[in-house]
C-alpha cells in the first residue's frame, strides 16, 4: 500500500524528509495550505525552530488544522523543532509559545547546553532493528519526562548527556531529539512508515 506522508514545509529539511520517506516506499508530498495537508495520511515536522515554526503555522492558517488532524489521529513524525512541537508542555519556550501537541510529555528546548549544544552519538530505539543508529543533535531538546499516555523509545546512551529520553512514542506519534534526515540512515523513517500504514488498517 503506497502512504501520502506530508512534509510540513514552512522550514527546515524538507526535502532531505521527503527522500528518507520515498526511499521507504512512501509517497511524500511538501505540506504549506489546508488543501495539502487535507490531502496526506501522515505528516512530518521537520527541525528548525520551533517559535518561528509555531509563527509560521498560524500565519499560514494551518496551526488549527493541523492540530484537529491530529486530534483526530493522525500519524505524525516530529524530529527537534517538530518534536517541540507535538510536545504537550514546553520548559524554556519564549513568551507566548504555543504548542500543537499530541505527545503527554514535557520537553526542554536547547536542553543539551552551550559546550554540547549539537553533537553526535549512536544510540538505539525500540522499534528500529539491525543495530544503533548515528544520532545527530543540533540545538536539540530532551524529554523531560513523559507522562503515562508516551513511551520512551530511546535514550543516549553516552557521554555527559546519558540516559537523557530522546525518543518517544505514543501511538501513532512519534517524536526524537536528533536529525536522522542528514544521516542517510531510512530506518527512523521505516518505523514511521510503517506506523502509517498500520494506521490504514
Ligand atoms: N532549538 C530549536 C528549537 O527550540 C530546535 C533545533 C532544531 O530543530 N534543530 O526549536
Amino acid at each position: 500500500m503506497t502512504v501520502t506522508v506530508g512534509v510540513l514545509a514552512l522550514q527546515g529539511d524538507v526535502r532531505e524528509h521527503a527522500h528518507a520517506l520515498e526511499t521507504e516506499g512512501a509517497r511524500a508530498v511538501p505540506v504549506r495550505r489546508v488543501s495539502e495537508l487535507d490531502a496526506v495520511d501522515a505528516l512530518v515536522i521537520p527541525g528548525g525552530e520551533s517559535t518561528t515554526i509555531d509563527k509560521l503555522l498560524r500565519a499560514f492558517d494551518l496551526f488549527d488544522p493541523v492540530r484537529e488532524r491530529l486530534r483526530a489521529g493522525m500519524p505524525a513524525y516530529g524530529s527537534c523543532a517538530g518534536m517541540i512541537l507535538l510536545a504537550d508542555r514546553v520548559l524554556g519556550g519564549i513568551e507566548g509559545q504555543q504548542t500543537l501537541g499530541g505527545v503527554d510529555m514535557t520537553v526542554r528546548r536547547n536542553a543539551f547546553g552551550r559546550q554540547v549544544d549539537s553533537f553526535e552519538t549512536d544510540l538505539s530505539i525500540e522499534g528500529v532493528d539491525d543495530g544503533p543508529l548515528h544520532a545527530v543533535f543540533i540545538r536539540a531538546p530532551w524529554v523531560e519526562e513523559v507522562g503515562p499516555a508516551a513511551t520512551v523509545v530511546g535514550r543516549v546512551e553516552a557521554g555527559p548527556a546519558a540516559g537523557r529520553i530522546v525518543a518517544v512514542r505514543q501511538g501513532p506519534l512519534l517524536v526524537t531529539s536528533f536529525h536522522p534526515e542528514v544521516t542517510g540512515d531510512t530506518r527512523v523513517h521505516r518505523l514511521f512508515v510503517q506506523i502509517v500504514r498500520d494506521s490504514q488498517g
